[in-house]
C-alpha cells in the first residue's frame, strides 16, 4: 500500500494535520499577515516614500515574512510525535512494563501506556485527539497553526505569535504616524461651512478622500492590529512561564513539574539556557546528544530490544538529530516481529 503524502500517521511521507477547520483558521492566519503587510506597504507608498518610509516597508517586510515563515514551519513540522519504534529509557523500564501488561485489561489507560496509539507513552507525553498521535511535550493545540504544539515546534509557536505581535505594534505605529502626518484641510468655522458647503472644492475633496477604499483598508488593518495584537500578547504571557520552567502547560496544569534537562532551554534548544542569536529564527531547535534522550523521553528500539530484551543496546537506540534522514527512516520503520 503506498504512503500517504499528507498527513499525521507514522507512514505519512510530509506532517500536515488534515483537519478541515484548522486548515480553514491556518489559512486566515496567513490571509490576515498578507492582508496587513500589503496594507501598510500601500499606506506607505501613498504617503510617499522617504527615508522613514523605506525604514518601515524593510522592517514591515521582515516582521510579516518572519511571522508568515514561522507559521508554516510551526503547521508542518512534526511536533514531538512518538516514533512506533520507541522504547523507554532505562529509568522508565519497569514502569513502562507494568503499564503494558494492564493495558489489555480495564486499566489501559495506565501511565506509560498509550491504549489509542497501542505503543509506548513517554512520560512527558501527552496524547492528542486531532493528530491521533501522543506527542512529547504537548502543550496544547493551536487551531491557528492547525497543529499540535509539542517540543521540536514549541519554537516555530512562539516565534510566530512574538513576530505577529511585533507585526500589531509595528503597524500601529505606522497607521498614527501617517495618521498625523497626512495634509490637513483647512479649518473652517460654522458659518464658513454653512456657506460654502455646495461649493467649495476643499469640502468636495473631503468627501471624496471619505470614500477612499485606502482608508477602509486601513481601518481594517488597524482592528486586527489591536484584535490580533492583544491576543499575542496575552499568549507570549502564557507561554513566558514554558521558557522559565522547561514544563509545558499541560504538565502544569497537571501538577506534573518535571524538569528532564535543567542545563538547556527546551524550547529554543542550544547548549545553556543563554540566549542565542539563532533564537530569532525559524530554524529547527538542536538539543546536544547528552541530554536529547532525556528530553523526547524514549530511544529508538533495536530488533533486540522488540524481541522483549530491553537490556543493553543503548549504543545502537541511541537516535540521531531529528531532521537527520536516517532519523526520519528509523523513527517510522515498522518494528521487526
Ligand atoms: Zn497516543
Amino acid at each position: 500500500m503506498p504512503r500517504p503524502l499528507l498527513g499525521t500517521g507514522a507512514d505519512a511521507r510530509y506532517w500536515l494535520c488534515l483537519d478541515v477547520c484548522g486548515l480553514c483558521c491556518a489559512i486566515l492566519s496567513q490571509v490576515v499577515i498578507l492582508f496587513s503587510v500589503s496594507s501598510i506597504l500601500h499606506d506607505l507608498y501613498r504617503h510617499g516614500v522617504g527615508i522613514t518610509g523605506l525604514l518601515n516597508a524593510i522592517v514591515c517586510l521582515t516582521l510579516g515574512g518572519m511571522a508568515s515563515l514561522s507559521h508554516l514551519k510551526a503547521m508542518l513540522s512534526d511536533p514531538g510525535a512518538v516514533p512506533r519504534a520507541a522504547a523507554p529509557l532505562a529509568r522508565d523500564e519497569e514502569r513502562a512494563r507494568l503499564a503494558a501488561s494492564a493495558a489489555s485489561g480495564y486499566r489501559s489507560r495506565a501511565k506509560g501506556w498509550c491504549h489509542r496509539c497501542a505503543s509506548y507513552k513517554p512520560p512527558r507525553a501527552h496524547h492528542d485527539s486531532v493528530t491521533n498521535r501522543c506527542i512529547v511535550k504537548m502543550d496544547h493545540y493551536c487551531p491557528w497553526t492547525n497543529n499540535a504544539i509539542g517540543v521540536l515546534n514549541h519554537k516555530f509557536f512562539i516565534l510566530f505569535i512574538g513576530y505577529t505581535f511585533a507585526l500589531c505594534i509595528h503597524s500601529m505605529v505606522v497607521i498614527v504616524q501617517l495618521t498625523y502626518a497626512a495634509p490637513r484641510l483647512p479649518k473652517m468655522n460654522r458659518q464658513q461651512r454653512r456657506q460654502e458647503r455646495y461649493d467649495d472644492d476643499a469640502t468636495i475633496e473631503l468627501a471624496k478622500q471619505s470614500f477612499n477604499p485606502g482608508k477602509l483598508g486601513t481601518i481594517l488593518v488597524a482592528f486586527c492590529a489591536l484584535l490580533f495584537g492583544l491576543f499575542t500578547a496575552c499568549m507570549l504571557a502564557d507561554q513566558w512561564s514554558v521558557l522559565r520552567t522547561n514544563v509545558a502547560k499541560i504538565d502544569r496544569l497537571k501538577g506534573e513539574e518535571t524538569e528532564c534537562a535543567s542545563d538547556v532551554n527546551e524550547v529554543f534548544g542550544g547548549r545553556s539556557r543563554g540566549f542565542r542569536y539563532d533564537w530569532l529564527l525559524p530554524t529547527a531547535p538542536v538539543f546536544p546528544e547528552s541530554v536529547r534522550d532525556d528530553i523526547m523521553g524514549y530511544r529508538l528500539a533495536d530488533k533486540r530490544s522488540m524481541s522483549g530484551d530491553l537490556e543493553g543496546g543503548d549504543e545502537e537506540a541511541s537516535f540521531d538529530h531529528p531532521q537527520d534522514e536516517d532519523f526520519k527512516r528509523r523513527a517510522t520503520a515498522k518494528p521487526s516481529p
